[in-house]
């Protein structure tokens, strides 16, 4: 493969990609003015559904991941944020939160560059 070729993009990481511009948008958040924060934030998310079925919150510590998936609190969006637009990973800030960027949408270019 050449080097200039781009690099294969995992389903569920496009998925996640996705739903983090399109639930942003809906919900009136903004990325991290550190697009690393996103990109690792997003990864962590495909990385469970992938293993677990559902885009288990990659920000905290569960005893049993397989029980928090089907309890649904922590699946992304979480209850917290749904709720009250509270989210810890920094994924989706609201415009006054002193993190918040200008923008929600983030390409898989900007992605790779942080989680390659
Ligand atoms: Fe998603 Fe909630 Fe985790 Fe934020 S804190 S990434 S909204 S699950």
């Amino acid at each position: 493969m050449s080097l200039n070729q781009p690099k294969q993009i995992p389903d569920s990481l496009e998925a996640m990609r996705k739903f983090s511009e399109v639930y942003a948008e809906r919900t009136g958040t903004f990325f991290c003015i550190d697009s690393s924060v996103t990109a690792v934030v997003i990864e962590g998310l495909a990385k469970h559904k992938d293993l677990y079925g559902s885009p288990l919150c990659p920000c905290r510590h569960y005893e049993n991941k397989v029980i928090e998936v089907q309890s649904a609190y922590w699946n992304c969006p979480c209850v917290p944020m749904r709720e009250r637009k509270e989210c810890h990973c920094m994924l989706f800030l609201k415009p006054d939160n002193e993190f918040a960027g200008s923008t929600n949408n983030i390409d898989n270019s900007e992605i790779f560059s942080h989680i390659l």
